[in-house]
């Protein structure tokens, strides 16, 4: 039966895949630096194994006699997703795919030396290789705007014809709040930046992991230098995580962001492994799930009622201050120079910034050369602050070392669908809220397994959107949310 020699197929290519994860994670955690040219080498055979097998005569064969069998609704999805990935995969040359692995790796180390010199130029040159690949990759796919090329990689469908009407209509929305909140009584949250232990921050965060469902046993935590979630099946998801010992809110967020990433992942089937259901549906899905853990469960009022108290016990330095406080600072509004310690509201204007940045330079319109200043420039637009250093600034980011470009907006768009799926959620479970006041946050993670998790790539973000909450993506769900969480917090 072909459909079982497409499982065969696919499986394989999905080993591969998981393996290079493997020597990726590894790569970032513990690696010594002698180890990154073979490191680099190492990665670039697995990859170019995997797209020969992604693109070979083979599959397309297997793919088109399983077509023709009868085969389950599901299968038939199965089949008709991996006809999709093939005919996308052999637009791609092999010998492109070996030379943009070999660069990538190249260019993260690049990344690193540069963070560490606090100087951008150190980047340059290969960050305009890596454009320049990137170029060469929309190219092959002919799309209306070379930019949509690359965001298909991540959120399948997403256009820059889409993408400019959605970001200006959440602009309008999100400019007028952020006014009267600017004009509004400050948030003290200073508090935040006393000394914490390294120690204690990780062990509060472990057990908070633990209590919302991620499984250890499927999994680990580590510390990284740009925290991030990978997967090797449903059953080894590892997040990383950083600290800083005098901002209590870098650690604990991110390991829980990380860890709706690694929810999402360990509550994919164990049988489709391999098998596109058994992926994620998208990037934009997949930010959801972190965000709907980090923002509207990890930042929300009832959740810190049952864990402020066991906070004050076992975090040396909230003996004097109360659950209110603590709230408001968490939720503190404030424009600010870095993407990931932004808070909710602002946060999607750092994402702007780089939608538009990008966006130029993919099409040609910006050379690297300029992109500091345009960054600067941006910042000062956008969010009246400017960068006084690279690392602050545009070396923040590890997505351009990586080659992912299209990437960001996903994040913008999974913050919104959160706040839609959360206002379902919040209808179809009863008692939500007062099940997380009691730290009971089994239901909610059932409601996101069955709901989302179960079908993987199934559906399109858009289907799972409408079948989850009966209509498309809206950002009115989020700028709800917003006003109301920031109307308590701001008095206005
Ligand atoms: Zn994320």
């Amino acid at each position: 039966m072909s459909y079982i020699l497409l499982e065969k197929k696919l499986k394989e290519i999905a080993d591969l895949q998981y393996a290079i994860a493997v020597l990726h994670w590894d790569q970032e955690t513990y690696m010594p630096i002698k180890s990154s040219a073979s490191r680099s080498r190492q990665i670039a055979t697995l990859s170019t194994l995997a797209h020969q097998k992604a693109c070979s005569e083979e599959l397309k064969n297997t793919i088109d006699a399983a077509l023709e069998e009868n085969l389950t609704k599901e299968q038939k999805a199965n089949v008709s997703l991996a006809l999709k990935d093939y005919t996308k995969a052999v637009l791609l040359p092999e010998a492109f795919v070996n030379r943009l692995s070999l660069h990538t790796s190249e260019a993260y180390h690049a990344w690193v030396a540069a963070r560490k010199q606090n100087d951008y130029s150190l980047f340059q040159e290969a960050l305009t290789t890596m454009i320049e690949l990137k170029r060469e990759q929309a190219s092959f796919y002919k799309t209306a705007h070379p930019y949509d090329a690359l965001l298909d990689e991540y959120e399948p469908g997403a256009t820059v014809a889409q993408l400019d009407p959605l970001f200006k209509s959440l602009k309008e929305q999100l400019l007028p709040l952020l006014k009267r909140i600017k004009q509004a009584e400050q948030v003290d949250n200073s508090f935040l930046h006393k000394y914490y232990s390294q120690q204690q921050q990780w062990d509060f965060s472990m057990q908070i992991l633990q209590h919302i469902g991620y499984d250890f046993e499927a999994g680990r935590q580590d510390f990284a230098e740009h925290p991030f979630t990978t997967s090797f099946s449903s059953q080894d998801v590892r997040i990383t995580t950083r600290v800083d010992e005098y901002d209590f809110s870098n650690l604990l967020w991110s390991s829980i962001h990380e860890a709706g990433h690694a929810l999402y992942e360990q509550g994919l089937r164990d049988d489709m492994y391999g098998m596109p259901i058994g992926s994620a549906c998208s990037l934009s899905i997949h930010e959801s799930q972190s965000r709907i853990w980090e923002n509207n469960i990890g930042r929300g009022i009832h959740f810190w009622r049952y864990w402020f108290p066991i906070l004050q016990q076992q975090v040396d330095g909230f003996e004097n201050s109360s659950l209110q406080e603590f709230y408001a600072a968490i939720n503190k509004v404030s424009p600010s120079l870095i993407r990931t310690e932004a808070d909710e509201l602002t946060y999607h204007f750092h994402v702007m910034i780089r939608y538009e940045l990008e966006k130029g330079l993919i099409e040609g319109t910006l050379h690297p050369k300029d992109l500091k200043q345009a960054w600067n420039d941006a910042y000062q637009n956008y969010l009246g602050v400017c960068p006084q250093d690279d690392v602050t600034g545009i070396l923040q980011d590890i997505h351009w070392s990586h080659g992912s470009f299209g990437y960001f907006p996903t994040y913008s768009l999974g913050s919104l669908y959160a706040a839609q799926f959360y206002a379902f959620a919040k209808q179809t479970i009863p008692n939500l809220e007062s099940a997380i006041e009691h730290g009971d946050t089994k239901d909610f993670l059932n409601w996101l397994r069955n709901s989302i998790h179960t079908f993987g790539r199934r559906y399109t973000s858009d289907e799972l959107c409408k079948l989850v909450t009966g209509s498309s993506l809206d950002t009115q769900y989020f700028f709800d949310y917003a006003h109301n969480k920031y109307k308590d917090i701001y008095k206005f």
